[in-house]
Order: C-alpha cells, then structure tokens, then sequence
C-alpha cells in the first residue's frame, strides 16, 4: 500500500479524495467508488500501488494514437479497478469483475527496466482507468522521463484538473472517450455530471499533452446526429480543429451482448459530420476501413498510411500541397 496523493483529512478521520470528480468522502475502513483508494485509520491508500495487473507490448496505433511517435511500439500496463461502470466495458475483467486486489508485484523501476531492455520507446498507462492508479503511474513516469521515454495515457477523462496540471512535462499524449450525451453517462458509465471530461480536455490542453479522442459508437445509443455534431462542435471550438478523433466500432459485450455491432454505415455517417464540422483528423477504428489512414486536410492526398495498427509511409508534410500535418514524432 502506498499513501494516496490528492486527499483531504476531514473531521472524525474521514478523508476526501480529490484524485477524479467523484471527489468520494471516504468513512475509516472503506474503500471509493473505485474500490482501490482505501481510508486506512484516517489516511488514505493506493491498494493497487506496484500491482501489475497486465503488461503487453503494443503499437501505439493500437491506443489509439495515430499523431503521436506514429509507428513506435510502447509497453502498456494497468492494475485493476476503474471510477467508471460502463455496461459495455471491453476491459471488464480488470476493471470491474476482478475478484480482489491482484497484479504481478512490479516497481516502477522494474517497468521502466522491461522498457529500455526491449528498446521499447514509451510506456502507456492504459487497459483500465489510469488515474485509479494515479501514484504507480506517476513514479513510472518520472523514471520513464529521466530516461528519455514517453509516457502516454488512455483515459475516460475523468481525473481531476490538479491532477492533471501535476502531470505537466511527464505525460506527452493521451486519448480520451468522448462516450456520449449527458444521459449516456448516467444511463451507461454511472455517471452523473459529464462536464469534469470536458474540464479535463481542456486541462490536458493548458499542459501541452497532445490529445485524440475516442468515440465508441454503439447503435441506438450514442450514434445520433445530436450525440455527434454537438462533440465535433464542440472540440473544434475549444481543442481545436488538429483534435484527432477515432470513430469506433463496438462489439457486444459484458451487459450490452444483445446490442448488434456498429454497422459500417453508422461509422461512415458519423466520419461524414465530422468532416462536415471541420474537425482535420478523423478515423473509422475497430474495423477494417481505409479511413484509418491520414489524409491532408488541405488537398486529401494519403499522408500516413495505415493497416491495422501499423503505420508505413509517414509525412510530416503533404508531399503534394505542403501543407503540414499535425504530428508529434520523436526527436
Ligand atoms: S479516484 Fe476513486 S476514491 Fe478517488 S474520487 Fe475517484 S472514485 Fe473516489
């Protein structure tokens, strides 16, 4: 167990954790809404702090991150728990119906090692909710930094704006799930107020952290004109029109196994608005499509070419028009 970040001691040794908007007032003995931050005698605990819960090696494509180090490899790893409860939550197995606190024993700097002996260029917190396991992140990170890695988050975006701000200068890019209407979050995730995820972007934007955005699309749910025009309007406004964002395609799963997966229109549709609004960088995920590749925003020639998870040809600039193209690639 290693002592929390971001809490305050409250009266009768009650603490509140300030680590994600949940902000959970945490009684002696009890665990938060995340079921891995534990008020131990009036102080509060990472239960999950150096507990590997899986440990992969993966395209950076695979996040998804198409506009950041484009074609390097990068070490992901996770524990268990989430402050979310999505009914159609891919990782369910560790982030909500895991049994029990268990991972590989791992210490930062055994992470870090595993990276650098496998010439491995980056580390992503991702699988499960990052900020859950905000501490064992953040001491990776640092070491990972001194390193010369880059340390990436996959994240729902609902980690409080300190947090964040502390993150500045260690975390290089992150994705996060744009996961729908208000009623969505309630209705799907448990969650009440949506507007943190939006604070949060805007958070990540004020540090420097390069951001793409998911957006899992699951019919009749989340799939509508007004789901997706209002989030395009949205980012354009206030991340700007380079914002990537990844249109994904759901299979049933966990509680949603009798919703059908997203049809190849629905995505198209939805890659269409998109456009339509502006936004530069817009992606068909989870499914074969040749809308996984990058093309120019100025004059549409292919300027990163992509199958799977690979990414082949990469242009920093339009080899046709000049234009550049939003792209952080390692120095
Ligand atoms: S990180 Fe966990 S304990 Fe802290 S506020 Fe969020 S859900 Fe509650």
């Amino acid at each position: 167990m290693k002592e929390a970040m971001f809490y305050d001691k409250q009266e009768g040794k009650n603490v509140r954790c300030n680590l994600c908007a949940r902000r959970c007032l945490i009684l002696p003995g009890k665990a938060g809404f995340c079921k891995v931050r534990k008020n131990v005698d009036g102080k509060l605990y990472s239960l999950v702090y150096g507990k590997c819960s899986s440990l992969a090696i993966d395209p950076i494509e695979k996040k998804p991150l198409f506009h950041f180090a484009p074609g390097t490899k990068c070490l992901s790893i996770a524990t268990v728990g989430c402050n979310f409860r999505c009914s159609f939550c891919q990782n369910w197995s560790i982030s909500q119906e895991y049994g029990g606190i268990k991972g590989e024993e791992l210490s930062p700097e055994q992470i870090v090692g595993i990276a650098l002996k496998n010439d491995i260029p980056g580390i992503a917190y991702t699988y499960t909710e990052p900020t859950v396991f905000y501490e064992y992140s953040f001491e990776t990170m640092k070491l990972a930094k001194k390193k010369g890695l880059y340390n990436v988050w996959v994240s729902n975006g609902y980690t409080a704006p300190e947090a964040i701000e502390k993150m500045k200068g260690l975390l290089d890019a992150v994705n996060v799930d744009w996961k729908g209407s208000p009623e969505f979050y309630r209705k799907m995730c448990s969650v009440l107020d949506f507007e943190p995820v939006k604070e949060a972007l805007i958070t990540y934007k004020k540090i420097g952290v390069l951001i793409e955005i998911t957006n899992l699309l699951i019919p009749g749910k989340n799939d509508s004109e007004e789901d997706i025009r209002p989030m395009c309007r949205w980012i354009k406004e206030n991340l700007g029109a380079d914002t990537p964002l990844h249109f994904s395609a759901f299979y049933p799963q966990y509680k949603e196994d009798k919703i059908p997966k997203t049809s190849m229109e629905i995505l198209e549709k939805a890659y269409k608005t998109a456009k339509e609004e502006g936004l530069h960088y817009v992606y068909i995920g989870n499914v074969l499509s040749d809308k996984s590749s990058t093309f120019c925003p100025k004059c549409n020639e292919k300027v990163i070419d992509r199958s799977g998870y690979s990414a082949s040809i990469v242009h920093e600039k339009c080899p046709k028009c000049g234009f550049c193209i939003m792209i952080r690639n390692l120095k």
